[in-house]
């Protein structure tokens, strides 16, 4: 059994990740800046603490006498926010830092960051055939401005408090992350949620067209969150010394995402495109050569059996009218 902090424990990733980790045994601290009843899981076994990481002080105050740290802590959400909030991104810099000088000076064992594929060049995201996005496209650096150079840094610090301080440091660079007890409203929710959300309006309301950003033909790949959560377990506790790539490469278009969803629901819609959104760029995808030869694994989960859980979890919350209460799932085991 170890002790473990889980910073970002209140939002989707940090969530799911606190649960396994419960699971396995382990003694756990969840940290976040948000009232608890807003996390999307809360366990009541775990040492649960409102904390805002930008402070200083409040990350000694997180990782005191405890051994590892999750840093899952970012302000963050999909290309409406991040192309619209771009201070607001970067200042998540102090959270990383403030978490690295705290974990140095408490003889933390081990440190996990989760990096983003905004980090990579957007020149090479221009084409929509992207044949996948490897590690060492990162550099020159181009990356997604705001949230994406803020990645950068951090993942750079992580390196330095490593090779200066001899902090053991992970970094795994996530490709869009999506699955149940994530935000799929309110403006940072991404691609995945967004239209499950907008498939289940439309076919209660009987609305017959869907909105859509950019025009559709633009590529990503999906990671359901089971994948990323054994992920980031398995990079964290791996010899992997450099930044690693998260992420599916089952590569679809935004088309194909809303093929899929409209498949699940069982309702056609006419497409209208807006092509003044935030649209993030043309191609990308996860190259998953580096991850293969460390852990002789990558993400595989489809995405249409993802998508399906996504999507029957986001329609409960929808139909119910509680869902502010409700959708905080409460876990003792
Ligand atoms: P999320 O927004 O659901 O979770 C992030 C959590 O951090 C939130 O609960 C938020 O309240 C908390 N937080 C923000 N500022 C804080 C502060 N000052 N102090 C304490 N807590 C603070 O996002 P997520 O999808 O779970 O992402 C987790 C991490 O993974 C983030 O670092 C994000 O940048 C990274 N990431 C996510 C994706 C994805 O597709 N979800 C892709 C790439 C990278």
């Amino acid at each position: 059994m170890k002790k473990i902090v889980v910073a970002g424990a209140g939002g989707f990733i940090g969530g799911h990740l606190v649960k396994e980790l419960v699971k396995d045994g382990h003694q756990v601290r969840a940290v976040d800046i948000k009232p608890l009843n807003e996390w999307y899981q809360v366990s009541e076994k775990t040492d649960n603490l409102v904390l805002d990481l930008r402070l200083r002080e409040n990350c000694y105050q997180a990782v005191k006498d405890y051994n590892e740290v999750f840093n899952l802590a970012a302000d963050m959400g999909g290309m409406g926010f991040i192309e619209n909030n771009k201070a607001a991104c970067m200042i998540s810099v102090l959270i990383n830092t403030h978490l690295l000088m705290a974990s140095k000076d408490n003889g933390i064992e081990r440190f996990f960051y989760a990096s983003s594929a905004c980090v990579y060049n957007g020149e090479k995201q221009s084409d929509p055939e992207n044949p996948g996005l490897k590690e060492s496209d990162a550099y020159p650096a181009l990356a997604e401005d705001g949230y994406g150079w803020e990645k950068l840094f951090s993942e750079r610090m992580c390196r330095h408090f490593s090779e200066d301080f001899g902090l053991i440091t992970r970094v795994a660079r996530f490709h869009n992350v999506y699955g149940p007890y994530g935000t799929f409203d309110g403006g940072r929710e991404k691609a995945p949620a967004a239209m499950c959300r907008k498939v289940i309006m439309a076919r209660t309301t009987g609305i017959k067209k869907i909105e859509i950003w950019g025009d559709g033909h633009q590529t990503r790949s999906f990671m359901y969150i089971d994948d990323c959560i054994k992920g980031i377990h398995d990079i964290m506790y791996s010899n992997i010394e450099e930044p690693v790539n998260l992420g599916s490469s089952e590569m679809v278009s935004i088309n194909q995402l809303v093929d899929i969803v409209e498949d699940i629901a069982g309702y056609k819609l006419k497409r209208s495109y807006d092509l003044n959104a935030p649209k993030g760029v043309r191609g990308r995808n996860s190259e998953n050569t580096l991850i293969k030869k460390y852990l002789g694994w990558e993400p595989l989960i489809p995405l249409r059996t993802g998508m399906k859980k996504t999507y029957d979890w986001i329609k409960v919350q929808l139909e119910d009218k509680n869902r502010d209460k409700r959708n905080i799932e409460r876990f003792n085991k």
